[in-house]
């Protein structure tokens, strides 16, 4: 098998906090503690967990949006915390994202012509106007709209059509990756299907490589090849996306799992309702950060951390217990 596309050994983002008069650091916020992943060319990393877990601050460090305080990041065969100035900047036009909030990502005084022409603009990728207005017309149908619509402005689109808009912008500079970070959270249901077939269409056009941020594991179950499952801060679990829906290991995946409807009447789910809050990343429990919820944890979990360890089947799970 080739090397992967992006290797992310060991992340960690600690965010200090800081108080009194003096502004001292008074704790840390542990987002990222100690994550490892790997995405193939052309394959769909789901990263799935609840609010706060640390998955978009994950894929955040990926692109270095947000500095990595640990680890190591190797996109297509560079190290990502190496690069600055013009290397950063064409490591940069190969991986691209797309937010969830396609109302806040479009700047609402730009024609949607001004706001794609800007990448080809910005990246010299385009000799004259009328080069770069073909372009972004042709940009505008591969995503499902009307070249015509370069000439009106973000206001005058629905949200999935807005959301197509913010695609069209990340696919504009040709890049080999694209985090796509809750692209359907703010959509409504029906439009969620027409926007996620879209990218599957466009990843096999394009052979595109995704890691697609989710809170919702049905969301990504569709669109996915593999899924890692998210808790306060690190991968508790890591499958192929059939097996870990047909076969969750981890507690937490499975009260997850529970909670996702299942379309087949016949099909009983029994519900497993965790107790109490998600900790605070800033005091994260000792041992396994989930003992404080987990329903069969034991004296053990809360004195060592279960490593992610890999089955014989390539299953990954992070439990004294699976
Ligand atoms: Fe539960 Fe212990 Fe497994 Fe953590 S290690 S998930 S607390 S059984």
């Amino acid at each position: 098998m080739s090397e992967p596309l992006l290797r992310v050994t060991g992340l960690k983002k600690h965010f200090s906090v800081k108080g009194g008069l003096l502004s001292r650091e008074v704790g840390r916020v542990h987002a990222v503690d100690g994550v490892s992943f790997a995405v193939n060319r052309g394959e769909t990393l789901g990263l799935v967990g609840e609010s706060g877990c640390g998955k978009s601050t994950t894929a955040r460090c990926v692109l270095r949006l947000v500095e990595p305080s640990e680890g190591e990041v190797i996109f297509d065969g560079h190290d990502v915390r190496g690069l600055s100035g013009g290397d950063l900047r064409a490591m940069r036009r190969n991986m691209q994202i797309v937010f969830q909030d396609p109302f806040a990502s479009l700047n609402p005084r730009m024609t949607v012509g001004a706001i794609l022409g800007e990448a080809f603009t910005i990246h010299e990728l385009t000799s004259s106007a009328s080069e770069r207005d073909d372009r972004v017309a042709s940009l505008l149908v591969k995503v499902g709209l009307k070249a015509e619509h370069m000439r009106r402005y973000p206001h005058e689109f629905s949200g999935g059509q807005r959301q197509r808009i913010v695609i069209a912008r990340a696919l504009a500079v040709e890049p080999k990756f694209i985090v796509c970070d809750e692209p359907v959270s703010a959509l409504d249901v029906s439009i969620q299907a027409q926007v996620i077939n879209l990218l599957e269409d466009l990843q096999a056009e394009l052979n595109l490589t995704y890691l697609f941020v989710a809170h919702d594991l049905s969301v990504v179950e569709h669109i996915s090849d593999r899924v890692a499952v998210m808790y306060l801060g690190r991968i508790v679990e890591l499958a192929d996306a059939s097996e870990l829906y047909r076969n969750p290991r981890h507690p937490y995946t499975q009260a997850l799992l529970s909670a996702v409807p299942v379309p087949d009447p016949k099909v009983k789910r029994k519900r497993i309702r965790l107790q109490g809050d998600v900790p605070s990343p800033m005091n994260p429990p000792r041992g396994c950060h989930f003992h404080t919820r987990c329903p069969i944890a034991e004296p053990r979990c809360k004195e060592s951390a279960p490593e992610l360890k890999q089955g014989s089947d390539g299953h990954f799970v992070a439990c004294h217990l699976a």
